[in-house]
């Protein structure tokens, strides 16, 4: 445990040395900084979270590593070494969000290019002190700000959270180009137990908002409140708040959707429910979704309404669920 500890400080001095370096070029940087203006971020917002810039340098990084084969450097994310021996910065010409676990140690990074170019977000490998399915961005940031709202409103990208932290929203934290994860869930309910997804409002937005549900779902609570917000089409939180305002914003966090409607709705919509067989199938559908939920007065809520569209009665249902009696951790 004191060996992880040690790893971890050694790995996190590394990047807030090259986050140093990251943060002044970007001062200087002005096509990077026009490029923020015109996404309408200020520099106290890009201050705030640390925002820097990589240059196009392909060893940029030895300016504030004497010792730029250090194999730390590499192991940290920070240098790719080539097949051939040689050592260049993974991070060049992008606008870089340095990313923070929930103790405030510097973990990885995530870096947007700037105009066109492939791809449009490079982040840090998976580390040993960095794993993308189990980090959410800003939720260091956003810490004393989902105390006060009490609420974490959870985006997708990076750029939504600083915009919307911008905008006056700062409790907004962002999965890192993955699905949502159960371990995603549980620091979600730790820091607040008003939960509201609010991701892009294209295909896969609402495909991701799906996917998290279904994390959600063995950790449901009673005393819990999961919420989706979705977005007009193409739409994500960054344009919306540009386009609506703050009180555009709020008041679609206001109307978001519960997780038992969202649930529901989307399984009647996926069948004919005017249809014996559809019903049926909804209730085969329905089945390991509600499986996966503890017991509890939520899960049953959620039965008695399931009763109703698929037209059986309570006991029906119940039989053909089969519901384990494990209440909520
Ligand atoms: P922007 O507004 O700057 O175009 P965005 O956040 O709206 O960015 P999306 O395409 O909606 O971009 O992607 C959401 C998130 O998914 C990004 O913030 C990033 O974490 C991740 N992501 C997107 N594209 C890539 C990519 N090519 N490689 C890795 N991660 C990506
Ligand atoms: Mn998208
Ligand atoms: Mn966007
Ligand atoms: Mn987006």
């Amino acid at each position: 445990r004191a060996k992880r500890e040690a790893e971890i400080s050694r790995h996190s001095q590394a990047l807030e040395t090259a986050n140093t370096l990251y943060r002044q070029q970007l001062r200087t940087a002005t096509a990077a900084v026009s490029y923020l203006k015109g996404r309408g971020l200020s520099g106290e917002v890009a201050a705030r979270f640390g925002m820097g810039w990589a240059s196009g340098d392909r060893q940029g990084l030895s300016q504030v590593f004497p010792t730029y084969d250090d194999p730390l450097l590499v192991e940290a994310g920070l240098v790719i070494l080539s097949e051939d021996g040689r050592r260049y910065d993974r991070f060049r010409e992008r606008i870089m969000f340095p990313i923070r676990n929930g103790r405030g140690h510097l973990i990885g990074f995530g870096g947007r290019i700037v105009g066109k170019g492939e791809p449009k977000y490079l982040n840090s490998p998976e580390t040993p002190i960095f794993s993308k399915g189990t980090e959410l961005y800003g939720l260091w940031e956003a810490k004393q700000a989902i105390r006060s709202a009490g609420q974490v409103v959870v985006v997708e990208g990076y750029m939504d959270v600083v915009a919307l932290a911008q905008m006056g929203v700062e409790h907004a934290v962002a999965t890192l180009g993955t699905a949502t994860t159960p371990v995603h869930i549980q620091k979600l309910l730790r820091a607040s137990d008003n939960v509201v997804f609010a991701f892009d409002g294209d295909k896969a937005g609402r495909k991701a908002a799906w996917r998290a549900l279904e994390a959600c779902l063995p950790l449901l609570r009673d005393d819990v409140s999961l919420r989706f917000l979705f977005l007009p089409d193409d739409h994500d939180p960054d344009s919306f708040i540009r386009e609506f305002g703050l009180e555009g914003f709020r008041a679609a966090l206001r109307d978001a959707t519960a997780l038992s409607q969202f649930m529901l709705g989307e399984l009647a919509e996926r069948h004919r429910m005017d249809e014996a067989e559809g019903r049926a199938r909804c209730v085969h559908d329905a089945k390991p979704l509600l499986q996966a939920m503890p017991a509890g007065a939520i899960r049953l809520q959620i039965q008695r309404e399931l009763a109703t569209l698929t037209r059986l009665t309570p006991e029906e249902l119940g039989q053909l669920l089969q519901l384990q009696d494990v209440p909520s951790g």
